[in-house]
């Protein structure tokens, strides 16, 4: 495989962009060598500049949950260019997407769009807090919410209990009220309660995407019910990568926590940026112009976004590919444990739907520090062989993968093929570091 035109346009790319990025995850840092540039993308495919051809299963993180250029939703964002891009004024269809996220959440009477997850999530924090009157929140190590400054505290387990910023630029006082738990540890969350009064929010992933998949145990889910109803403490439910991935509507709804908020992004714009936040009717009537908590967007419902966003939701409706999703999660979870047999490769697969990343770890992964445990020198090795045999998986060991309802079985072939690669290099790794020593 060649990659030469993707390594000139990297060059090129360096001197008047960060990185030749726009976000760090793309610039295969964790992973080495140059990023990948891509040139299209049709239904599970999608190919880069030098015409090598992948089986996408990035999805561009999550949004493309259809596959890429959708008939429906391609005439759908055709048909809305041609009214004009943006007007500063309401839009139907900002109502029509409204609509339907309301009727397939339970939790949410009213919406609010903004432009992307980061927004939908800084703006339920502020809600919160509007809400309760009070300041603190509580996040859990190894779960992203975006890149706002409160909710860039360390993910790691030490320095992370301190609340000590986790990217430079970001004040201590912008963490101060940030409180970090650890995911599935009911401990950790009610020795915080116990210590602090002045707790509005715990915000989460129903299922935690950012540090590879990692569900909640179910007793997790109940007790953390009870300890936010008993302290008067809000749930802010951070479904940006979750929401229409597991089923059409909300995953926390499918695992059993209660919500007061919930964030979405990635699938309800189908690929062009769309973030939200909702809740019932009393605590969104705070939000201005209602409300006195003001948040504001010159480009919010955009009425291209929206369209797309819209056929994306009725079209994921109409062809609901999540009993799919959940059988071919499967498969592959066979896939890579079968080859880690064969191989003798310590590996822990996790999968939620049609979410799905092996970890390279004897063990069970439930919470950040477990999934810190892969190796992720094999990964290095593994995320080349996929790509070399023509799977495009994320570049990092703590991302999740993503199916899309595209997905074929011939695809699942080409998947297999390069999963039992890539696994066979990663284990001659092990034998050369062995003949080293
Ligand atoms: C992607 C993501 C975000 C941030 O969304 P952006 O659109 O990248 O700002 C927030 N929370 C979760 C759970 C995410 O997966």
């Amino acid at each position: 495989m060649k990659f030469d035109k993707s390594a000139k346009l990297y060059k090129k790319g360096c001197k008047h962009l960060v990185g030749a990025v726009n976000s760090p995850v793309r610039a295969f840092k964790s992973v080495g060598g140059n990023p990948i540039f891509i040139k299209e993308a049709k239904g599970s495919k999608i190919i880069d500049v030098d015409h090598n051809i992948y089986i996408d299963l990035v999805q561009s993180y999550g949004p493309m949950i259809l596959g890429h250029k959708n008939k429906k939703v391609d005439s759908a964002v055709e048909k809305a260019l041609k009214s004009g891009y943006t007007f500063g004024a309401s839009t139907e269809m900002e109502i029509k997407l409204a609509n339907l996220v309301c009727k397939s959440i339970k939790t949410i009477d009213k919406i609010r769009f903004v432009n992307s997850g980061t927004e939908a999530v800084l703006s339920a924090l502020r809600l919160a807090r509007a809400y309760t009157g009070k300041s603190k929140i509580i996040k859990f190590s190894g779960c992203y919410h975006g890149h706002s400054d409160a909710l860039l505290v360390a993910a790691g387990s030490g320095v992370a209990t301190l609340s000590i910023p986790g990217s430079k630029g970001v004040p201590e006082e912008a963490v101060k009220n940030t409180l970090i738990a650890e995911y599935n540890n009911i401990e950790s969350v009610k020795q915080l309660i116990d210590q602090h009064k002045d707790i509005a929010g715990i915000i989460l992933e129903p299922v935690a995407g950012n540090m590879g998949v990692v569900r909640p145990n179910q007793q997790f889910v109940e007790q953390l019910n009870e300890l936010t109803s008993a302290n008067d403490i809000l749930m802010i439910v951070d479904e940006v990568m979750t929401g229409y991935r597991t089923k059409f509507g909300a995953t926390h709804e499918l695992l059993g926590f209660n919500a007061d908020i919930v964030c979405l992004g990635k699938v309800i714009g189908g690929g062009f940026p769309v973030g939200a936040y909702g809740a019932r009717n009393e605590i969104m009537e705070m939000v201005a112009p209602l409300g006195e908590m003001y948040q504001a967007g010159t480009l919010s419902g955009n009425p291209i976004a929206m369209a797309c966003g819209y056929a994306t939701l009725k079209t994921l409706k109409k062809r609901s590919p999540y009993k799919q999703f959940k059988a071919q999660a499967e498969i592959i979870e066979n896939f890579l444990l079968d080859a880690a047999k064969e191989n003798d490769i310590e590996l822990t697969v996790n999968r939620y739907g049609s979410m799905i990343n092996p970890f390279f770890t004897s063990e069970r992964v439930v919470d950040f520090k477990s999934a810190q445990t892969s190796d992720t020198e094999k990964f290095k090795v593994f995320f080349w062989n996929m790509i070399e045999n023509g799977v495009y998986i994320p570049p990092s060991q703590f991302e999740s993968w993503f199916l899309s309802a595209e997905l074929s079985e011939k695809d699942l072939k080409t998947i297999e093929k390069a999963i039992r690669i890539a696994i066979k290099a990663v284990s001659e790794i092990k034998t050369t570091e062995i003949k080293e020593a």
